[in-house]
């Protein structure tokens, strides 16, 4: 009878210590149906540890040989619950290091938006998609007004301040299906999928106002921090039927920055694939 006493502690014991991964697990998790469940089966363990209880009470006070054939299922079937917890912690924390990195690869360490690659990915994809469904699809191109002098009156640290925060500003401006990314120095691109043009002026004129308002702490020569003052220029590219590819949307909205900027800076210019209007308007720099 010792033996059978024996494993059923030591089968309890094993459901006690598979506590541990799950709680890790469900600690993991985002809150949701599948933490819900992890949860349950934590209820489910601590059930079967107070039945392990029950039994070994049970067993101890009756003699009977077959009892060494329960407790050994018991024991292995605690065995299998500890297993099957150990290797979901495990695979849980894989699957979370291998969205991080996946994340890391997509992302833009200093604005901390989206990067070149990973938009002229999500480009070809939304081109050829608005394309085959004849849904709207606009591009901005937003650069930084003279950056170069900020760079050079206040230091590329400052620079790199002011870049962290308009990716501040922009994740917080656009919406969750719209895709910002850095295109490469002070440049940035949003994809603004299912979106026509008078819809992507009023997006991009909130954030050209957003970051024309906005006060960026620099540190100054004495000690001191000053709020910095930028402004951006912004072209908006709206697809149309004469759009030959996405590299032609991209160009144009490259155009509509440029003509931006030729226009006095700190606006908003909108062309459109095949016939190059400007609508949009901002203030001067
Ligand atoms: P414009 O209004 O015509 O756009 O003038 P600009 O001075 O912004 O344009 P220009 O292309 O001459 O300068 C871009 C500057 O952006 C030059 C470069 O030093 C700076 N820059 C690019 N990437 C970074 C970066 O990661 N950090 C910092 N601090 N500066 C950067
Ligand atoms: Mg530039
Ligand atoms: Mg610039």
């Amino acid at each position: 009878m010792l033996i059978s006493s024996a494993l059923i502690v030591l089968g309890a014991f094993l459901l006690a210590v598979s506590l541990v991964p799950t709680t890790r697990i469900i600690r993991d998790l985002s809150p949701g149906p599948t933490q819900s469940r992890w949860k349950l089966l934590r209820g489910f363990i601590v059930l079967f540890i107070a039945g392990y209880a029950v039994c070994l009470g049970t067993f101890s006070a009756q003699r009977d040989a077959s009892h060494v054939v329960v407790s050994s299922i018991f024991f292995l079937g605690a065995c299998f619950v500890m297993l099957v917890c150990v290797l979901a912690h495990g695979t849980v924390r894989d699957i979370k290091r291998i969205a991080t990195l996946e994340a890391e690869t997509i992302t833009d360490p200093l604005m901390e938006i989206y990067n070149r690659r990973f938009l002229e990915r999500r480009l070809e994809e939304e081109f050829a998609r608005a394309r085959r469904y004849g849904f709207p699809l606009t591009v901005l191109l937003l650069d930084i007004d003279h950056f170069k002098k900020v760079n050079d009156d206040h230091g590329h640290q400052a620079g790199d301040l002011v870049l962290k925060g308009i990716g501040e500003i922009l994740k917080k401006t656009v919406r969750n299906v719209d895709v910002p990314a850095r295109y490469g120095g002070e440049e940035v691109t949003i994809l603004l999928p299912h979106t026509p043009d008078t819809e992507a002026v009023i997006l991009a004129e909130r954030i050209r106002r957003s970051i024309e308002g906005h006060p960026f702490p620099v540190d100054a020569p004495a000690g001191s921090v000053i709020p910095l003052r930028c402004t951006v220029s912004i072209g908006v590219a709206a697809m149309t039927r004469e759009c030959a590819n996405a590299g032609q949307l991209l160009h144009m909205a490259d155009t509509a920055m440029y003509r931006a900027k030729q226009d006095g800076r700190n606006r908003t210019v909108v062309f459109h694939c095949g016939k190059e209007t400007a609508v949009g308007a901002g203030t001067a720099a």
